[in-house]
């Protein structure tokens, strides 16, 4: 898809708008900014924002069988000021073999995290599909209600007429942030015509290269 868009953006170079000796208008230029931004832009998530949200979980296929949530693994690196998030492959992960190396204490903040993604429509003005990068412990109370304890507020499950809601609040900061989530015990309706993302094509690992050359930083910090 953002193959695409680059393509566009080459042949909209091409009819320049009247801007003499070859020089590009800004409008030329801005264009190749927003096409970069788009490619950046693409495996980004939604996240939860602070305070209360209300989302609806879409199945989506993958290979003939129905999913909602495909399980990731990030490492998150800060580097100075700014955090890098590196999705980890699981096997051969420089950065995992380091943590392994290393006493308990010091590879806790190496391991990757595990987070799920969805995708979700954001309830609001007007809904949203999006894909949303859900913590474990929202996840976890989602189970809990489409096929555990508390599945008898939750009997329409993710059905596209008679299924739930979930409301989810976020709270305080960084280390301390906290996820509450409960689901909209009355029926509602997807409402929402789209087509929800087969996630299995949509993660994608880090370049060895990446993972390799922040391990390395990383050793040494710890030599
Ligand atoms: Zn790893």
């Amino acid at each position: 898809m953002a193959k695409k868009k680059k393509a566009k953006s080459k042949a909209t170079k091409k009819k320049a708008t009247g801007r003499k000796s070859g020089g590009r208008s800004w409008r030329d230029t801005i264009k190749e900014d927003y096409a970069k931004k788009q490619e950046r832009s693409r495996g980004d998530y939604w996240n939860f924002p602070d305070g209360q949200s209300t989302i609806r979980l879409l199945p989506f296929t993958h290979e003939g069988d129905e999913h909602v949530f495909v399980e990731t693994f990030t490492h998150r690196i800060e580097e100075g000021d700014a955090t890098r998030m590196l999705s980890c492959p699981q096997a051969e992960c420089p950065i995992c073999e380091l943590a392994e190396s290393l006493e308990e204490d010091a590879a806790r903040g190496l391991r990757p995290r595990r987070r799920y993604l969805a995708n979700v429509i954001v309830r609001g003005h007007p809904d949203e599909l999006k894909i949303a990068r859900i913590p474990v412990t929202v996840h976890d109370r989602m189970l809990d209600y489409l096929e555990g304890d508390e599945s008898e507020f939750c009997p329409g499950g993710l059905d596209p007429k008679k299924g739930h809601d979930f409301r989810i609040s976020r709270t305080g900061k960084g280390l301390r942030t906290e996820y509450a989530c409960i689901v909209v015990k009355r029926p509602c309706p997807v409402g929402l015509e789209v087509k929800p993302v087969d996630l299995f094509d949509r993660i994608g690992y880090a370049k060895e290269e990446a993972l390799r050359e922040a391990a390395d930083k990383l050793s040494k910090l710890y030599e």
